[in-house]
């Protein structure tokens, strides 16, 4: 659950009229533009310079870098006080492992061709970097693919998301709710799931579904999973006092597929789990089916690394996404819980029912525990109930709370 440094994106600043590069340098980094523009020169410093192109706000200059090892073919300037993004080819390669593997197969493709026709222009005498330049305009239109001023600007608001994730990760400013998860026989809260919640300094309170998908592309996920454990392992002795050793409940933390990616994740948590010196079985872990599909092998390992720290594993969302039975049985799980969309279902028709009811036998084959997530009226919990669903989670119960609301209604 290390950060990952590779994937780290730097700014640099550049002055009005700093030479950015030049003409004939080794190439290393691309750079996109953050705020301000830069002119792309041929000859600069010579008699005859050419001005190629006027680049601005999102363009992205000096990409031959990414592709392959060289000389720069024209020098870059800055028009005016600036700063870029910068993409080293570290940062590309560890991007494009979390990419689509089409888009990765096309994106391959595409730097082959690429070099392909490098060579090609070459042999017809025509440099392919004096090729590039002097059609600089028609090879971004082709590069372009489809509507690039719109993915330029997604591209730059990911970025700047990006950096405002890294300041909120130094600052502390994401927080732990936590929802009461309860037995559905006598509403006693028997847990609580941590969902986060970002306190952003200039624009309030901010849902995870706005930013856990990006920090996932970003590699950021493991630091701010990881964060939330912690968090969740600080609240455990004050739940302790609070219920004063007795009915302790336990507390579930999410943590995000792309935590599996990486071989240390099973170390990462024993090592945040040994600093809290909280007992393990407290810890219920949160987990997508998305964790197991590329190389299951490895990630049935994983969990049974996890389950060795004595940590408990549940399987969220279930049904939603990939939910093979093959699962069930070769993963270490200790439950599932059902996600909210079959919850409304169950509600809306008895066609949803029966697909609940197929669910919880099924858990039950398996000797599983189930949670049932989305419960909102008085009516999902009779259903429920009668189709042997024991325990709930949901806004009829309680909506996510701060630490503190949380350990004041388990005194209630
Ligand atoms: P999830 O794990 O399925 O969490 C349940 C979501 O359902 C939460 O949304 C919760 O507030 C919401 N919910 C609970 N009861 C009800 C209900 O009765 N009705 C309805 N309509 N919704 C209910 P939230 O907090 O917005 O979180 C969204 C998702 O973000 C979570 O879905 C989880 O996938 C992710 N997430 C949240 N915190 C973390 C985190 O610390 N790490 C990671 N990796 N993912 C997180
Ligand atoms: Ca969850
Ligand atoms: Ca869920």
């Amino acid at each position: 659950m290390d950060k990952n440094n590779n994937s780290h994106i730097k700014r640099k600043k550049f002055k009005a009229g700093e030479v950015i590069f030049r003409e004939g340098d080794l190439r290393d980094d691309a750079f996109i533009i953050e705020t301000g523009s830069v002119e792309i020169i041929r000859g600069y410093e010579t008699d005859s310079p050419t001005s190629v192109a006027i680049l601005k706000e999102g363009d992205l200059f000096g990409e031959m870098a990414l592709i392959e090892p060289g000389l720069r073919s024209a020098s870059v300037i800055a028009k005016e006080d600036m700063i870029t993004y910068i993409i080293s080819s570290s940062v590309l390669e560890d991007r494009l492992q979390g990419l689509d593997p089409i888009v990765m197969s096309i994106f391959s493709r595409l730097i082959e061709g690429y070099r392909f026709a490098r060579i090609e222009k070459d042999q017809t005498g025509i440099t392919f970097n004096k090729f590039l330049s002097d059609n600089y305009d028609r090879v971004s239109n082709i590069a372009a693919l489809g509507n690039f001023s719109d993915r330029k600007n997604d591209a730059l608001k990911e970025l700047a998301l990006e950096q405002e994730i890294r300041r909120a990760l130094d600052h502390n400013h994401f927080k732990p709710y936590l929802q009461p998860i309860v037995s559905l026989a006598d509403r006693k809260i028997i847990g609580f799931e941590t969902l986060i919640r970002w306190h952003h300094p200039e624009r309030g309170l901010i849902m995870p579904d706005e930013f856990i998908p990006v920090a996932e592309r970003m590699g950021l996920i493991q630091a701010i999973d990881r964060k939330m454990l912690e968090m969740a392992c600080d609240v455990i002795p004050k739940m302790y006092e609070a219920v004063q050793g007795k009915n302790m409940p336990f507390i579930s933390v999410n943590l995000s597929g792309v935590n599996f990616e990486d071989d240390s994740m099973v170390a990462g948590i024993s090592d945040v789990l040994k600093a809290a010196a909280v007992n393990p079985a407290s810890i219920k872990l949160e987990i997508t089916e998305s964790a197991f599909i590329g190389n299951s092998d490895k990630a049935a390992k994983i969990l049974e690394g996890l389950k060795e720290l004595g940590v408990t594993i549940a399987l969220d969302d279930f049904g939603v996404g990939y939910s093979s039975l093959g699962y069930l049985h070769k993963f270490a799980i200790d439950g599932i819980k059902i996600d909210k969309s079959f919850t409304k279902r169950a509600r809306d028709n008895s066609r949803g029912m029966d697909i609940v009811e197929a669910i919880v036998n099924l858990a039950k084959t398996f000797d599983l525990g189930v949670i049932a997530e989305g419960i909102e009226t008085q009516e999902d919990v009779e259903a429920l109930t009668k189709i042997g669903c024991i325990e709930g989670q949901g806004y009829l119960f309680g909506k996510p709370l701060t630490v503190e609301e949380a350990l004041s209604k388990l005194l209630h």
